[in-house]
């Protein structure tokens, strides 16, 4: 079998946009006061019969596999696992955000109080431990998915397999692990 690749796939039918995940993941990884490792981006979109909808899209880091920030990153602090979920080790990180420039989504943050820098796990000490992350655990809808994209017995493989599904920016070409069903639905992505 091949190795392990852990990834999400988010539902965007399903999602409607509660923030239960946004509040669930600053909870379980002491996420400092202002910065969001998960967020919520939501807005109308016109339905093909003429009809405005709203449309909640989840964002977060997309544990590139070819990841800009883990390329730029002077010191090795920022790395890939062997699963493929991209970490960020604070004892070897000096702070010059090199990484933060380098990621075209936005999904890292600073705290300028302690100079930490941070973004999405996939709930690194939850998952190691045979647990979903967070967001994943707390969405009411359902509309989250998470597990190894390569087993193709897993829920997500399954899922992404029967479904359209779409990654943000594809045409950047970072093959990322974040994985949307519904995104080609919405024309006007901000
Ligand atoms: Fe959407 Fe689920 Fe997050 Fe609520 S918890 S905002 S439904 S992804
Ligand atoms: Fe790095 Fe940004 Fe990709 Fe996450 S989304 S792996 S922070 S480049
Ligand atoms: Fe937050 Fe964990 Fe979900 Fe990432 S996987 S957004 S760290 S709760």
């Amino acid at each position: 079998m091949s190795e392990r690749k852990l990834g999400m796939l988010i539902d965007l039918s399903l999602c409607i946009g509660c923030n239960a995940c946004t509040v669930a993941c600053k909870r379980e990884n002491d996420v400092p006061l202002g910065a969001f490792n998960t967020w919520i981006e939501s807005f109308d979109v016109e339905r093909p019969d003429g009809r405005i909808a709203r449309a909640n899209v989840p964002k977060q880091c997309n544990h590139c596999a070819s990841a800009p920030c883990v390329k730029v990153c002077p010191t090795g602090a920022s790395y890939r696992t062997d699963e493929g979920v991209v970490m960020t080790d604070p004892e070897k990180c000096i702070g010059c955000k090199y990484c933060m420039a380098a990621c075209p989504y936005q999904a890292r943050w600073v705290d300028d109080e302690t100079g930490e820098v941070g973004k999405c796990t996939f709930c690194h000490h939850r998952t190691t431990h045979g647990l979903l992350p967070a967001c994943v655990g707390t969405c009411i809808t359902r509309a989250r998915y998470f597990g190894d994209l390569n087993d193709p017995e897993s829920d997500i493989a399954k899922k992404i397999a029967a479904s359209d599904t779409d990654v943000l920016h594809a045409d950047l070409g970072l093959d990322p692990s974040l994985h949307y069903i519904g995104l080609s639905e919405i024309s006007e992505m901000p």
